[in-house]
């Protein structure tokens, strides 16, 4: 192998287009200085598999993964870490040798991005709304982070439902308590509302009662950009600190990186890049 040569790494998605995971990682690579050709791949729907062979093959180190494959590249893992077992998803792969391991770093940004934002976990009431697959990636390290308490409202129960008995194991030995919600009723309660839902990228605001998060309380939706505007400004209202899904979208690439390469970047400044370019467009 040629030493000079750069360490290849890709996300693959379908769409991908849209994907700032490139310009993200270059960033990363130029920070500390190392060579890295980081590209974005169309996968056909019936071909994710095909895929990430042909990249393996081509001697890439690695790769992200995204919508609609993350269940599916944990299921070619050799070797899966708890928290992507946990999420029955992953995000991020790894080739070494005859080694494909599989990773999920979605939740571990989540619980960055909130320190980093300083909306504190430790010891505070939480709300998830959502149970697809992003919340299933964040479930496992928002307990590891201490949380109190962990409430779960979704669209379809019984999603909820199957992702809190999931994690029970997990709540109990971290001391959380840890359940599904029905009715959103207000009462300003929670210390912290994650969204993790996509209805903000449909351009539909969730129905969701005053008081639900205290006056200087925090709010995050994972989506970012106008999508997360619905949400946002309904937490606004509410007194409570808001943050959209940019941060975790760095801090999880920052982990990825950091698996790949054995070096962490620092996502700061990364993300201040990310939101200039954003104001200016
Ligand atoms: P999934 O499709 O797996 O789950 C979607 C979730 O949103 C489900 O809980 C679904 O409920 C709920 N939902 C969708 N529309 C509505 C609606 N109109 N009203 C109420 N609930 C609704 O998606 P993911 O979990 O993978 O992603 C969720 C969001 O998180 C996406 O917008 C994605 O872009 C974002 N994300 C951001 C990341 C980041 O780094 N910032 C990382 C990963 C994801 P139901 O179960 O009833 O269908």
């Amino acid at each position: 192998m040629n030493p000079d040569a750069p360490i290849r790494l890709a996300v693959i998605g379908h769409p991908i287009a849209h994907s700032r995971s490139p310009r993200i990682h270059t960033a990363f690579a130029q920070q500390l200085g190392l060579s890295v050709d980081y590209q974005a791949v169309l996968a056909p729907l019936d071909g994710f598999a095909a895929t990430v062979a042909e990249l393996r093959t081509r001697g890439w180190r690695g790769c992200n993964v995204t919508l609609p494959f993350k269940p599916e590249a944990l299921t070619l893992a050799t070797q899966a870490s708890p928290r992507a077992q946990l999420a029955g998803a992953a995000n991020t792969l790894g080739f070494e040798g005859d080694t494909l391991w599989a990773d999920n770093t979605d939740g571990i940004g989540l619980v960055y991005d909130l320190v980093a934002a300083r909306f504190a976990l430790s010891g505070k009431r939480v709300l998830l709304l959502g149970a697809g697959g992003a919340c299933a990636g964040a479930l496992a390290p928002l307990i590891e982070a201490g949380a109190a308490e962990i409430r779960i409202h979704n669209r379809s129960p019984d999603k909820a439902s199957a992702l809190v008995e999931r994690h029970l194991p997990l709540a109990r030995r971290h001391g959380v308590n840890l359940k599904t919600l029905g009715q959103l009723d207000g009462g300003a309660v929670y210390d912290g509302v994650i969204n993790g839902t996509s209805a903000g990228l449909g351009g539909q605001a969730l129905a969701l009662p005053s008081g639900l998060v205290k006056p200087g309380g925090w709010a995050l939706d994972l989506v970012y950009g106008p999508a997360a505007e619905p949400f946002l400004s309904w937490a606004r209202a509410q007194g409570a600190q808001t943050r959209d899904g940019l941060g975790m979208l760095v801090q999880q690439a920052a982990e990825a990186f950091a698996l790949w390469t054995g070096q962490r970047p620092d996502p700061t400044p990364v993300l201040e890049a990310l939101r200039a370019e954003a104001n200016t467009a």
